[in-house]
C-alpha cells in the first residue's frame, strides 16, 4: 500500500471517528440511518432492480440516500453507510453516485469502471466499515470475550453485535491492526 493511501484511509477514518463521537455513539449496533438523517441526509427505501445496491443524489448541496428496500439487512446498513460516506467524501466530485456491485468489491476489482471511480468506490466502502464498526468499540467488544480470528463463531458473533456481514467484519478485523500476523 502507497503512503498515499495510507494518508488517506488514516482521513477517512479520523472523519468517522469525529461522527462517532460527535453523536456519542456509544451502544451497539451503529444506527447508521439516524446519523446521516441527524446530518440533513434523507434516507429512502427504494424498489430498484436487483442489481442497485444504492444511490446518492446531491441536490443544492442536500443529500437523498435510496436503497435498495429487496436486500438483507445488513447489505441495507452497509449500503447507507457507503452512500453517506459518498456524501461526506465526495460530494463536490458528483451529483449522482449510483451504487452496482461494490459489495463484492473486498474481493474483486469492478470492471468496466475507470480508476477513478473505483478509488470512490473503495474510499466509500472503507467509510462504511469504519463507521459501522469503529476501533473504539471494536476493541471493546474484542475484550469481552477471548476472541480468536481463526475462529468463524467468534467472527460470526461480532458481525452479528455489529449488524453486519460476517465477511465485512474478517475484512474489517484483519485491517484493524488490532492483531499482528
Ligand atoms: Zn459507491
Amino acid at each position: 500500500m502507497s503512503f498515499r493511501n495510507r494518508a488517506r484511509i488514516i482521513e477517512i477514518k479520523k472523519e468517522t471517528e469525529a461522527i462517532i463521537s460527535r453523536y456519542n455513539i456509544a451502544s451497539l449496533p451503529v444506527k447508521i440511518e439516524d446519523i446521516a438523517k441527524k446530518t440533513g441526509v434523507r434516507v429512502t427505501p427504494y424498489a430498484f432492480d436487483d442489481d442497485i445496491s444504492g444511490v446518492l443524489v446531491i441536490e443544492k448541496g442536500e443529500g437523498t440516500i435510496g436503497y435498495n428496500q429487496s436486500e438483507s439487512r445488513v447489505r441495507r446498513r452497509f449500503t447507507i453507510a457507503h452512500e453517506y460516506g459518498h456524501y461526506c467524501l465526495h460530494r463536490e466530485k458528483s451529483a449522482v453516485f449510483m451504487d452496482k456491485g461494490f459489495h463484492a468489491m473486498f474481493r474483486s476489482k469492478q470492471s468496466g469502471i475507470t480508476e477513478d471511480t473505483q478509488l470512490l468506490e473503495k474510499e466509500a466502502n472503507t467509510f462504511a466499515a469504519f463507521i459501522l464498526m469503529p476501533d473504539i468499540l471494536l476493541k471493546r467488544e474484542i475484550d469481552k470475550i477471548d476472541f480468536d480470528l481463526g475462529s468463524e463463531d467468534d467472527i460470526k458473533n461480532l458481525a452479528k453485535i455489529f449488524d453486519v456481514s460476517s465477511q465485512a467484519m474478517y475484512y474489517r478485523i484483519l485491517n484493524s491492526g488490532l492483531f499482528q500476523f
